[in-house]
């Protein structure tokens, strides 16, 4: 089988096709193509205002693309194919699929009146996917996975940024995700507690969950992205390998960027 051969029988996590977003008169994203494979890890780079929050926004139907479409695990998302047209799908519809994609926000987002146990419980019951005891049961060997299953029952505020973090990745999983998308995921932490929550995404990259990363971590993304892609002005620059774009990058814009984060 050839190369070629290869690429076009993969099976595909994320493809996202000619996507456009404009707010008001203002072009966010300009015909954003990505395509994403099982298991690999992207590394969104860009600096500030370049569409990449929008980006996952959009992967997430958060925010409706004007023009083009994503599909994760081969399903369009927010519509459905009737005969040869698409057709919106319901509010209901689009929650679901939502639940199969995870999101991690930089500002942790915990439900404040709910224990940690709970925070990560709470969506596979309110789906319906689980039973409040199977829920539990769940929620505690993530929060173990994540270095804190002694802290169940304490509320977000009484943990730190980075144990915050950290139980808003265990919720992510809790869906059990085809893709988790992370938007700067560390940016809001004290700088002593990056590390924790690296290492956290790290198992996950290596255990073969699909994550697309937003961050300015230069040195994260060059361990962990199997594919660093490099954002500006709504379009894609340049991609590839970390070994091509961190270290031969083709384009004086991605050389300019990467001199201010390095
Ligand atoms: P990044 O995450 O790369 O910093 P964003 O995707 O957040 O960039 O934003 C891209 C551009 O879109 C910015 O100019 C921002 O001001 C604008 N923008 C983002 N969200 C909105 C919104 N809800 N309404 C209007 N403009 C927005
Ligand atoms: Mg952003």
């Amino acid at each position: 089988m050839t190369t070629i051969d290869t690429l076009e029988t993969a099976p595909v996590a994320l493809e996202i096709s000619g996507v456009h977003k404009w707010y008001g008169a203002h072009r966010v994203l300009d015909g954003i193509d990505l395509t994403i494979r099982p298991g690999e890890v992207t590394v969104i780079l860009g600096p500030s205002g370049s569409g990449k929050s929008t980006l996952l926004r959009v992967i997430n139907h958060l925010e409706k693309p004007e023009i083009g479409h994503v599909s994760v695990n081969g399903e369009p998302i927010g519509v459905k194919r009737q005969g040869d047209r698409l057709k919106e799908l319901s509010e209901r519809a689009i929650l679901a699929q939502r639940s199969r994609i995870g999101f991690v926000f930089q500002n942790f987002n915990l439900f404040p009146h709910l224990t940690v146990l709970d925070n990560v419980a709470a969506a596979p019951i309110a789906t319906g996917k689980l039973g409040k005891t199977q829920a539990q049961a769940l929620a505690k060997e993530l929060l173990e996975r994540v270095g804190l299953g002694e802290r169940v029952g304490a509320y977000p505020r009484q943990l730190s940024g980075g144990q915050q973090q950290r139980v808003a990745i265990a919720r992510a999983l809790a869906l059990r995700p085809g893709v988790i998308l992370f938007d700067e995921p560390t940016s809001a932490l004290d700088p002593e507690l990056v590390g924790e929550v690296l290492a956290v995404i790290k198992d996950l990259a290596t255990s073969g969950t699909t994550l697309v990363i937003v961050t300015h971590e230069i040195g994260f993304a060059r361990e962990i992205a199997d594919r660093v892609v490099f954002i500006d002005g709504g379009r894609i620059v340049e991609q590839g390998p970390p070994s091509e774009v961190l270290d031969k990058p083709q384009h004086e814009r991605t050389r300019d960027f990467l001199s201010k984060v390095l």
